[in-house]
């Protein structure tokens, strides 16, 4: 039943975007490999809808179906550069994979690289299929250093595949260490709770899952409480087939991947009172959250009522 016509026909209507603009921009902070914690500026890139049909995505909602013109993307970034303050690195999210061709065309890679020049990294999102030589053509051309992020979302066996993710972890595996091979840092997407587990099943395979990203060679993971909101998913939720995880588990997650000191290990902070049900505690667990995010470490905090 999960399978990319069953999840398409659950979605709504796309939001209206323009091929010439981003339809999102903003500057957060991020402590960087070296420790400092600096601004990172986002350009969530207008772009095709991406090949793949993973059960949990929403990124779809601000998609086009066809592909954008060429030039469109430099365009974008351009446009995007122009309202945004001067920082040192930048994410560049086009809800799919910067190396799917249908995506973002070879021929703009040169505009976009020089659009570039005067940040000090740059992060692009790729499925891990989508990993080959075009990698390195793009970074030859970029004066930043380049690092990719990629979906690894689970381990557990049988869940990886319900979603719909079409990719093995060996595809993963195999992506981290020609990355690797070629000097190029990776960043995994791990997911707390996917459908049909548990909240502790959650937990468990969250933290397999950042044993695996890391064994694979991968130098950041960010850990995504998974939401509804794409029809697959709210019709799941509807079903009992799938909840929402809870704020202090993301907490557990997160200290757990702080103290394998394997790497950077984040938590996804975006709007984290959809994981909550204490309204005493909630601001006080998100800056925590966010204090861990920046210095790596474990902060302690109050107790609340709710803890038990
Ligand atoms: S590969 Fe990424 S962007 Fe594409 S459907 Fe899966 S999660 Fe969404
Ligand atoms: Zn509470």
């Amino acid at each position: 039943m999960l399978n990319d016509r069953w999840i398409v026909s659950n979605r709504g209507r796309k939001n209206s975007v323009d091929p010439q603009k981003p339809y999102a921009w903003l500057v957060e902070k991020e402590r960087i490999i070296s420790g400092e914690i600096e601004d990172i500026a986002i350009i969530f890139l207008t772009n095709r809808e991406c090949p793949f049909r993973c059960l949990m995505c929403d990124l779809w909602k601000n998609t086009t179906d066809e592909s954008v013109p060429a030039g469109a993307i430099p365009n974008q970034i351009e446009w995007a550069l122009n309202h945004l303050p001067d920082v040192k690195h930048l994410k560049l999210y086009n809800s799919g994979s910067f190396f799917d061709g249908r995506a973002i065309p070879e021929e703009d890679y040169k505009r976009i690289a020089s659009l570039l020049n005067s940040f000090e990294t740059v992060i692009v999102e790729s499925h891990p299929r989508l990993i080959n030589e075009k990698c390195l053509i793009f970074r030859d051309m970029l004066k930043p250093d380049l690092q990719i992020a990629l979906g690894l979302e689970t381990v557990h066996p049988e869940i990886f595949r319900k979603l719909n993710k079409q990719m093995t972890l060996e595809d993963f595996r195999n992506s981290v260490s020609y990355l690797t091979q070629y000097g190029i840092l990776s960043r995994a997407f791990v997911l707390l709770r996917p459908p049909f587990l548990s909240e502790s099943e959650g937990i468990y395979w969250a933290e397999r899952s950042l044993d695996f990203a890391f064994s694979t060679g991968v130098e950041c993971c960010t850990v995504i409480p998974v939401r509804a909101g794409n029809g697959a998913m709210d019709i799941l939720l509807e079903k009992g087939d799938f909840n929402p995880p809870d704020i202090h588990s993301l907490e557990i997650v997160l200290e757990y991947g702080i103290g394998l000191n394997a790497g950077r290990v984040f938590a996804d902070v975006w709007d984290l009172g959809l994981f909550s049900s204490c309204r005493k505690c909630i601001d006080q667990r998100t800056n925590r959250l966010i204090a861990m995010n920046l210095n790596q470490k474990i902060i302690s905090r109050d107790k609340c009522t709710c803890d038990s």
